[in-house]
């Protein structure tokens, strides 16, 4: 096999969480499963946090694994929450840094506000119960409060809470201003890294601000996209494989793993990339 081919058929895993964020475990322990799973080349991409990096290659030096420092930045486009993860990032560049911390300092008013709009329905406690299940104060996101809701007994699992209480419309959903498309996408370029866009499918957007997304994402210097998602269908894959063509876009594969009991697809087990898209890792093992 040609040395592109086989970079291509590496097992690569670039997106996943750990007790940083909102990940269940540890990031050696990411590492070490990811290892175990037979994953080559992993990037751990903590929401809007990059303190698990040291760990993680601290673990990755005793496994045979390439780790790819990543981060998935929160930001806000025409109204939606969308997730741009960026990957081979320099995690101690100073303007990355600092606008990381901008974007987790809203985190603790909106956890109020939610537990504010939960108590209003009935739900008591709910920003306490929250805190219990984040192991970084800073970072209490909302599958924090899904977690404590479940722990309760109100609700059967996390998709469950999702659906009756935390997405919009919902009475635990409020709204919130996260970074801008621009700004994330020019502090993972400005710490020497690649933008993508995470699970592009999630998105409540029609086809015409879905191409507003792609076209802002690519004006602003975003190269790359997730095709291959933890959150994808079969059709989403084939459709965003598609648009990854058309737009010359880098395609990346991305578990999304956050936990066991929690996540569809573990790490390293997605679907393959569609041969003829260029792959991403290839540009991070240069
Ligand atoms: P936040 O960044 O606080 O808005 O929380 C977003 C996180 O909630 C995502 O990264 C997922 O971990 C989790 N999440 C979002 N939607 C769902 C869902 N439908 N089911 C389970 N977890 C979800
Ligand atoms: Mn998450
Ligand atoms: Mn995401
Ligand atoms: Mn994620």
């Amino acid at each position: 096999m040609s040395d592109a081919g086989l970079v291509r058929a590496m097992n690569a895993d670039l997106h996943c969480h750990s007790t940083v964020s909102d990940g269940w475990l540890l990031p050696g322990d990411v590492v070490r499963r990811a290892a175990r799973n037979g994953v080559e080349v992993l990037a751990l991409t903590d929401h809007d946090e990059v303190s698990g990096l040291d760990e993680a290659q601290a673990a990755a030096e005793a496994e045979s694994l390439h780790l790819v420092n990543g981060v998935e930045i929160s930001v806000s486009f025409l109204g939606e929450t969308v997730h741009i993860v960026g990957l081979g990032i320099d995690y101690h560049d100073p303007a990355l840094l600092a606008g990381l911390a901008q974007v987790r300092g809203g985190r603790d008013e909106r956890a109020r506000r939610m537990s504010e709009a939960l108590a209003e329905v009935g739900i008591r406690g709910a920003l306490e119960g929250a805190r219990r299940f984040a192991r970084n104060p800073e970072l209490v996101s909302r599958a924090h409060f899904a977690r404590h809701l479940v722990s309760t007994g109100l609700m059967p699992d996390v998709n469950t809470v999702f659906r009756h209480y935390l997405t919009k419309g919902k009475p635990g959903f409020v709204e919130h201003v996260w970074a801008s498309l621009d700004e994330a996408v020019g502090w993972i370029r400005g710490a020497g890294g690649i933008a993508v866009v995470a699970h592009p499918a999630r998105y409540r957007f029609s086809n015409a601000e879905l191409e507003q997304l792609f076209d802002r994402f690519v004006a602003c210097g975003g190269e790359g996209v997730e095709v291959v998602s933890g959150a994808h269908s079969d059709d989403d894959v084939a459709r965003f494989a598609t648009l990854a063509r058309r737009r010359g876009l880098l395609a990346s594969r991305a578990s999304d793993f956050h936990g066991e009991h929690e996540s569809p697809v573990d790490l390293g087990r997605c679907a393959s990339l569609p041969p003829d898209l260029a792959p991403v890792w290839a540009s991070l093992l240069r």
